[in-house]
């Protein structure tokens, strides 16, 4: 896999796949920490004077069609005025040619108002090929979509190399899995079932504990007990059960439950053999938090996806509340990932206390899973192919 920083880029038009899919309402980035973990590449092709033009996917359009909601108008004026000293352009339309300068950056618009970029159509992969001289793969976020956008350009661009933000989150991530210091604890939580069962797959040969939260959790509870009107996922309670075979994983002994799903329900304390028809769990319960801290306290690597409560509501945000200050104070290497995680480090003001944070979310949790990405095994292919 060629890295970024072993090609001599001045003059070159270098093409970059960023992922600056930040959450944006009228108008306004609300946050834009995708955007800051994507600059330092910008900024070292542009100091290294390169014609440098970026692009990005932005929400899930319905249609292939330009949507005013979902453009990346905002994120060129964010960097307009953060890169004062360079000109700064953006393009609609794209897909014929651009007109670029050395030491310039040209932003265009979402990818996915091109027909055939979910698809990765070859037509539309070769166009993008064509915008460059170098393309450069650095959406960590995105890497494990093959999109023509992430994946297919790389079959017709004359350079691919992998950029430094790719590497970096390959490098925290492989260090956390490969030889971790040990013992190591991995928090699964949130309410994304079926994705995160495949997870546990793998994690369970590879962490010391698992802390198992938020639906997850509860589908390991309907093992033995009624979990009344719980988020949860009949189909892998089997699964669950093969997997606490392996007698690694915390599951939760007591839960705060609700009688509705709403910021104002109060919150009651149940054992899990005494959950009702008309109660949903929403959170740990007490005991359960002194143990999921017993097992934090004596890690030496944390690995962290998922809140294991409804967080965003008061009455049901202690055990996540917990878990993040947790961390937060361990000395273990703790890396953290996924959407979710994000906006509960954010909640906590934890963001300097964690060793590694992803700007993955569904890569993350692949890369967890498979130890590689597509768009990985993509950029060592071409590798080997053009015989670089
Ligand atoms: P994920 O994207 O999979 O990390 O899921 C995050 C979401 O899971 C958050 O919005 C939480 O409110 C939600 N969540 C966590 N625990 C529960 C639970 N017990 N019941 C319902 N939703 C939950």
């Amino acid at each position: 896999m060629i890295h970024f920083s072993q090609l001599n880029i001045f003059n070159k038009r270098v093409l970059i796949r960023l992922d600056l899919n930040v959450p944006i309402k009228n108008n306004i980035i609300q946050s834009h920490a995708r955007i800051l973990a994507a600059l330092p590449t910008i900024k070292i092709a542009l100091k290294k004077n390169a014609k440098v033009i970026i692009m990005s996917h932005l929400g899930r359009p319905k249609i292939e069609q330009f949507n005013p909601e979902l453009s990346l108008f905002p994120i060129y004026q964010f960097l307009k005025k953060i890169l004062k000293n360079n000109t700064v352009y953006f393009c609609k339309d794209y897909l014929n040619g651009v007109h670029i300068n050395n030491g310039e950056l040209l932003v265009l618009e979402n990818v996915r108002f091109n027909i055939g970029e979910k698809e990765n159509k070859s037509t539309l992969a070769k166009k993008y090929a064509n915008l460059c001289d170098i393309f450069v793969m650095d959406a960590f976020g995105a890497a494990h979509r093959i999109e023509a956008s992430t994946y297919g350009v790389m079959e017709f661009s004359p350079i691919s190399c992998a950029g430094p933000l790719l590497i970096s989150e390959i490098k925290a991530i492989t260090q956390a899995l490969k030889n971790p210091n040990r013992p190591m604890v991995a928090v699964i939580g949130g309410a994304k079932i079926s994705t995160k069962f495949n997870i546990l797959n793998s994690l369970v040969n590879i962490a010391d504990k698992i802390i198992v939260g938020g639906g997850i959790a509860n589908t390991f509870i309907a093992i033995n007990n009624n979990i009344g009107k719980s988020l949860h996922e009949p189909k892998f309670i089997q699964q669950a059960k093969i997997l606490t075979k392996k007698n690694n994983i915390l599951i939760p002994v007591d839960s705060r439950v609700g009688t509705y799903f709403d910021n104002n329900t109060p919150a009651k304390i149940k054992k899990i053999n005494e959950i009702n028809n008309d109660e949903e769990i929403m959170d740990f319960g007490d005991q359960t938090i002194k143990n999921m801290v017993l097992i934090l306290n004596s890690a030496k690597t944390i690995l962290w996806n998922g809140p294991v409560g409804v967080f965003e509501f008061q009455n049901f945000r202690e055990g996540t509340k917990i878990l993040a200050k947790t961390i937060a104070k361990s000395n273990a290497f703790s890396i953290a990932g996924g959407g979710d995680t994000l906006a509960v480090i954010e909640m906590f003001s934890i963001k300097h206390k964690i060793s590694y944070i992803s700007t993955g979310g569904g890569a993350f949790l692949q890369f967890i899973e498979k130890n590689t990405l597509p768009t990985i095994e993509m950029l060592k292919k071409i590798t080997m192919h053009k015989n670089i």
